[in-house]
C-alpha cells in the first residue's frame, strides 16, 4: 500500500484534500488516513486520468516517426494515461488479423492504457464488424489523409446506422479538396454539415475529430439534437493560425489546415465557455527532414504538450479544472465506453494524472520525448505541469519517466 498524502483530490467540480490509497492497482481507500508508504502531495492536485483519445503512434510500419515505446514515453510526460490509437499504420487496420497483430506490439510496448481503432473504408465497408471484438471504435476518413484510407460520401449512412461501436470522423468533403486542390475551410463545413444531417440515423456514437473551426463547431452546438453526437478540437487550432503555416513552412503543415486568426480566436472562447466537447491532440508525428523536404507530410505532435497549455489556461483563470476534465476524461471516457475509467474513487483501477499548477516549464527539443524530436510550441512558457502519472497502480514520475512506485497488480 502507499498513501499519497494530502493531494488536493478533484471529484464532481470539486477540489478536497485528501489522502488516497494504492495497492494492487487499485484505488483503496480515499479519505484521511494513511497505511504503507507515505508520500507527501501538499500542493499537488489529483485529476481523473486524462485521455487523449487521437492519436498517432505510427507502429506498426512508420516506426521511425514513432512507436509505441516512445509515444506512450510521450504521453506520460504528457500526463496522459489512456490513448485512443488511429487505425492509419501500415497495414491499416481493416482486417481482424492485422488488428491483431497491432494489439500484440501495442500490450508489449506501451506505458499507458491504450485502445485502437479500426477504419472503414470502401475496401471492408461490408465485413468491418469482424474486428468489434477487438477495437475501442472505427474511423472514417472521407477526405484522403496519411495513408489513403477513404470511404465515399454514398456508404457513410450505412456506416454510422450500423456500426456498434463509435465512430470517429475525419470530416473533409473529398469533391471539395479533389476540386480546388487544397483544404479550404469549405471542406470542412460541407462535410460537418453533411453529417449532422444524418444525426438521425446515428446507430452509437458519431464523433467528429479534429474540428479546425469557429464556424464549424458552431455548426455542431447549434444544430445538434442528440448527444450520440460529439465533437473535439485539438491544440494547435487554439495556439496558432494560418500565420505559423507561412513562417515555418511544412511544420505548419497539416490536416485540415491551421486556420485564420478569427477562426482561431472564436475557437478558443467556445473553450473558454467549456463548449467544446473534446481536447485530443491527434499526435500525428513526421521527422524533423520530413517536415523540411519539398513535399512535407502532413501532421503535428501534441500528446505530450496538451496537458502543459490547459494547465496554464486553468493558471490564467481563463478555464477551470472542470473543463479540463471534462474535455479530457469524462466526456472522451462517455464517447469511447470506459465507464467510470479515470475517476477517484474506492475500487476503480488507479489511473491519475496529479499535477502542480505552480511549476514552470519552458518547452525546448531537450523537453520532448517524442520520437519525431520537435514540437510548435517550442519557445513556449507557462505554469502548471503533471508530476505523477498514474497507470493501473504504476506511479510515473512524470518529468523523468521513470516509475517511482509500482502498486500495481502484482
Ligand atoms: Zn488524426
Amino acid at each position: 500500500m502507499i498513501t499519497l498524502k494530502n493531494l488536493m483530490v478533484y471529484k464532481n467540480g470539486f477540489l478536497r484534500k485528501l489522502n488516497v490509497g494504492i495497492e494492487n492497482g487499485r484505488i483503496q481507500f480515499v479519505e484521511q488516513r494513511s497505511e504503507g508508504e507515505v508520500v507527501d502531495c501538499d500542493g499537488l492536485i489529483a485529476l481523473p486520468g486524462l485521455i487523449d483519445m487521437h492519436v498517432h503512434f505510427r507502429e506498426p510500419g512508420l516506426e521511425w516517426k514513432e512507436d509505441w515505446r516512445s509515444g506512450s514515453k510521450a504521453a506520460v510526460h504528457g500526463g496522459i494515461t489512456y490513448v485512443a490509437d488511429m487505425p492509419n499504420t501500415k497495414p491499416p487496420v481493416i482486417y481482424k488479423e492485422i488488428l491483431e497483430k497491432k494489439v500484440e506490439i501495442a500490450k508489449s510496448k506501451s506505458l499507458v492504457n491504450f485502445g485502437l481503432y479500426g477504419a472503414i473504408t470502401n475496401e471492408n465497408v461490408k465485413s468491418f464488424s469482424e474486428m468489434d471484438e477487438g477495437v475501442i471504435g472505427y474511423k472514417i476518413f472521407l477526405a484522403a489523409s496519411t495513408g489513403n484510407l477513404l470511404l465515399d460520401e454514398k456508404y457513410l449512412a450505412e456506416a454510422i446506422s450500423s456500426s456498434e461501436k463509435p465512430v470517429m470522423i475525419h470530416p473533409e468533403s473529398q469533391k471539395i479538396v479533389e476540386k480546388y486542390l487544397a483544404r479550404p475551410i469549405d471542406a470542412e463545413i460541407e462535410a460537418v454539415k453533411k453529417v449532422v444531417s444524418l444525426q438521425g440515423i446515428i446507430k452509437t456514437r458519431v464523433h467528429l475529430c479534429h474540428i479546425t473551426s469557429f464556424t464549424a463547431a458552431s455548426i455542431v452546438l447549434e444544430q445538434r439534437e442528440t448527444n450520440k453526437l460529439t465533437f473535439e478540437t485539438c491544440p494547435h487550432y487554439l495556439f496558432l493560425n494560418d500565420r505559423f503555416r507561412k513562417e515555418n513552412g511544412g511544420f505548419g503543415k497539416v490536416n485540415p489546415p491551421l486556420r485564420s486568426e478569427e477562426e482561431r480566436k472564436g475557437l478558443f472562447n467556445l473553450v473558454v465557455k467549456g463548449k467544446i466537447d473534446v481536447l485530443s491532440s491527434d499526435h500525428a508525428p513526421h521527422t524533423v527532414e520530413e517536415k523540411k523536404s519539398s513535399s512535407p507530410h502532413s501532421g503535428i505532435p501534441g500528446v505530450e504538450t496538451t496537458v502543459y497549455l490547459m494547465l496554464n489556461l486553468v493558471k490564467q483563470k481563463l478555464i477551470d479544472f472542470g473543463t479540463l476534465v471534462r474535455m479530457m476524461n469524462e466526456i472522451p471516457r462517455e464517447i469511447l465506453g470506459l465507464n467510470n475509467y479515470g475517476e477517484i474513487i474506492v475500487g476503480n483501477k488507479a489511473n491519475m494524472t496529479i499535477v502542480d499548477l505552480n511549476r514552470r516549464w519552458i518547452i525546448t527539443k531537450k523537453f520532448l520525448q517524442t520520437k519525431c524530436g520537435w514540437s510548435p510550441y517550442e519557445g513556449m512558457e507557462g505554469y502548471g505541469m503533471p508530476v505523477y502519472t498514474i497507470v493501473n497502480g504504476k506511479i510515473f514520475d512524470s518529468q523523468k519517466v521513470e516509475v517511482v512506485y509500482d502498486e500495481s497488480e502484482g
